[in-house]
């Protein structure tokens, strides 16, 4: 089974649960797939992460997992949403995407602050059948930075149920209740499901 994803960390948490399933999981970079560039023009997460792991799935013959992820503010009608890696313009800046929300919502009070990060994750199969495991971590945007850990949005994101951002509070706690987390507890019912 291939990942179509370059980032190491995501990588790494599919393997957990692929690996309970007897599968291998290996890299772009292991399938030989290393400079492959797809257009993610897709208008929702899940078609996104279907793009890529379609596309990955038809060109290898094999199964191919992909995830779609990205914040979604409610005062500014869902932005950044699929463009939250290149809010600011300059894209994987996470910095100046940070800057730019801070910025954007400096006069937006507290019970108006209200976000979620959602992550898709679809699995194909060459024959054409799928799985889409979606989650959601709902919360609110700081008006600060907060903390040193995390990427991203991370620094900004203070999770329902928290006084603190993502990136104080650590990857315990987003692994347990992220977004990502939850999409991979999903996939991973679906293929229960499946088996
Ligand atoms: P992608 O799914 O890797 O394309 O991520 C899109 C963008 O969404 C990232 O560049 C981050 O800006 C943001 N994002 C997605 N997941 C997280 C997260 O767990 N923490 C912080 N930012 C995130």
């Amino acid at each position: 089974m291939i990942a179509a994803t370059q980032n190491k960390g995501k990588l790494k948490e599919l393997r957990l649960i692929t690996e309970k399933y007897g599968q291998q999981l290996i890299s772009m970079a292991e399938a030989g797939l290393g400079d492959l560039d797809i257009e993610e023009n897709g208008e929702t997460f899940a078609e996104n992460s279907y793009i890529k792991a379609s596309t990955v799935a038809n060109l290898t013959g094999k199964p191919c997992i992909a995830d779609d992820s990205g914040l979604c503010v409610d005062v500014l009608g869902g932005a950044p949403g699929i463009h939250s890696a290149r809010y600011s313009g300059v894209h994987g800046d996470d910095q100046a995407n940070r800057t730019k929300l801070l910025a954007d919502l400096k006069d937006v009070p507290m019970e108006q602050r209200t976000a979620h990060f959602t992550c898709c994750i679809t699995l194909c199969w060459p024959d054409g059948r799928k799985l889409v495991a979606e989650g959601i971590c709902p919360g609110h945007i700081a008006f600060e930075e907060q903390g040193e850990g995390g990427f991203g949005y991370d620094k900004v994101f203070v999770p329902e149920g928290y006084d603190e951002s993502f990136a104080s509070l650590g990857v315990d706690v987003k692994n347990k209740i992220g977004h990502r987390a939850r999409a991979l507890a999903r996939l991973e019912d679906l293929l229960d499901g499946e088996n």
